[in-house]
């Protein structure tokens, strides 16, 4: 992942991502799920929203162990390997201490974003509202909005 330079996000995926995480947000719930794809030389290109098995509160969720494997075991299966996970905030986003520390994607150059207000967020605005960490050297670190718009290319 550490090598991938542009990430090709369709925008339906977008939009299917921000449904589902809106339906978890009418019940105060937060809500995660991995986009997945394929690489192409420096290339991502994201396929689908994969929405785990997940254990949810208003303030947290959990995909436990063996739910991990699966989606492990279903990634190889399809081919596909997993480049970002999300997860919502009732409010603000920011990547909370457990969010650093609790991360079901490893690789190096894997990306976390988090979306703020449970996905009731104007779709036009991509991942501007969103805020968009990178696994560099070990450790999850903010990416700025420039840097964001210049990997991420939304498309039909
Ligand atoms: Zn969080």
């Amino acid at each position: 992942m550490i090598k991938i330079d542009l990430i090709l996000l369709p925008f339906t995926i977008l939009e299917e991502t921000l449904k589902e995480f809106k339906e978890y947000g009418k019940e105060d719930l937060e809500a995660f799920a991995i986009w997945v794809g394929i690489e192409e030389n420096n290339t991502f290109i994201i396929k689908k929203v994969w929405i785990p098995t997940q254990y949810n509160t208003i303030l947290s969720y959990y995909v436990s162990d063996i739910d991990v494997h699966t989606i492990n075991v279903d990634l190889n299966k399809k081919n596909y390997s997993a480049i970002a996970q999300l997860h919502t905030h009732p409010g603000d986003a920011f990547h909370s201490c457990v969010d650093n520390s609790y991360s079901i994607l490893t690789l190096p150059g894997s990306l976390s974003i988090v979306v703020p207000d449970f996905g009731n967020i104007p779709i036009r605005g991509g991942l501007n509202d969103m805020v968009v960490y990178r696994l560099l050297d070990n450790e999850w670190k903010l990416q700025s909005k420039s840097k964001v718009n210049k990997i991420f290319k939304i498309t039909n």
